[in-house]
């Protein structure tokens, strides 16, 4: 809904921004569509996702694309579930990766924001679902869904 402070939505609210660029890419002006959809590096995470999680490649145009994936993907109700929560955690991570590029100055790493994804998917499913049987081995590979 823009209600994230990116560098557009801060120029809208009449907060004055040195410029409007993203500062994953550098091509084009920041909105929260181009951080999580249209940024070339955000596709790349994406992709990366999608072959992690064995799904089709994914192809989104706005950010509700990715935001209702889990509802067309195949398979069980327990795969939706760690779909969805695997792209929350892609979208929180890409935020985070978004500030601490434009606060810290830090460079984009997609190994490391993807390791990151893992991780922290890992632990918001792990620790919220009913099956707690679930190994590091088998997440890393996601190979745990019947
Ligand atoms: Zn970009």
């Amino acid at each position: 809904m823009e209600r994230l402070p990116t560098k557009c939505a801060l120029a809208i609210r009449n907060i004055s921004v040195q410029n409007k660029l993203c500062v994953l890419c550098g091509d084009y002006a920041e909105t929260s569509e181009h951080i999580f959809v249209a940024c070339q590096f955000a596709q790349m995470i994406w992709q990366n996702i999608a072959d992690w999680c064995k799904v089709p490649p994914i192809f989104a145009f706005e950010l509700n694309d990715v935001l209702t994936l889990h509802e067309t993907c195949s398979g069980s109700s327990t795969k939706k579930k760690v779909i969805h929560a695997v792209i929350l955690v892609t979208i929180w991570s890409l935020w985070k990766l978004r500030n601490e590029s434009v606060f810290r100055h830090s460079l984009p790493h997609t190994t490391k924001i993807l390791d990151e994804i893992k991780a922290m998917a890992y632990l918001w499913v792990k620790n919220r679902a009913k099956t707690v049987s679930l190994t590091w081995e088998d997440w890393s590979r996601f190979n745990f869904l019947a």
